[in-house]
């Protein structure tokens, strides 16, 4: 079945590397229940727009980790891909792993993960984990300089998270809640 998606027309700039149908640079897309979700253009540490991929493609990092994640492929650049299921979220959840992954690009973790690893990243890799919670605090801020989050919509975000006790690359839910809610403060 095909998904809703409204596809915002691309600068002349943008449409013309548009590598493949299902890879575009959107500014709002749709979610399962109809919600429009904005989304903000998203550059890389290099400047380099972002694109999003609506895709089953697995994680690189993390096989079986759900939702959403943030890759570099030559061929198309820096991409955050969207898995199907991402679409069954409410608007600030989608609206919030969209920043989380725009994050670990604008602040270089993909980069830095692709050239010295291509994504294959060691075990006992140090950063993964602040990495995490980084794009957390990037998402956080971006979001509620946006006017478009406060305590009670990041405790509702988190909520719809798994518990995640046991990821090899994300710290407990719980753990990333009590750390993005200092990013908040002023
Ligand atoms: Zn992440």
């Amino acid at each position: 079945m095909k998904r809703t998606l409204t596809a915002i027309a691309l600068t002349a700039l943008f449409a013309s590397s548009a590598a493949a149908e299902d890879i575009e640079l959107y500014k709002e897309i749709t979610n399962n229940a109809g919600k429009t979700v904005p989304l903000r253009y998203c550059y890389d540490s290099e400047g380099i727009a972002v694109r999003l991929r609506m895709s089953s493609h697995p994680n690189p990092m993390d096989p079986n980790y759900w939702g959403a994640f943030s890759s570099f492929v030559p061929i198309n650049g820096p991409l955050i891909d969207f898995k199907p299921e991402m679409l069954d979220f409410s608007a600030e959840v989608i609206r919030f792993a969209w920043e989380h992954e725009c994050g670990h690009h604008a602040l270089g973790h993909v980069r830095e993960l692709f050239n010295n690893y291509a994504f294959n990243i060691p075990q006992d890799h140090k950063n993964i984990m602040s990495y995490e919670l980084a794009a957390d605090c990037y998402a956080t801020r971006q979001l509620a300089e946006a006017g478009a989050l406060d305590e009670d919509v990041l405790r509702r975000i988190m909520a719809a998270f798994p518990a995640n006790d046991h990821s090899t690359t994300h710290p407990p839910t719980s753990f990333r809640l009590e750390h993005a809610l200092q990013c908040l403060a002023p």
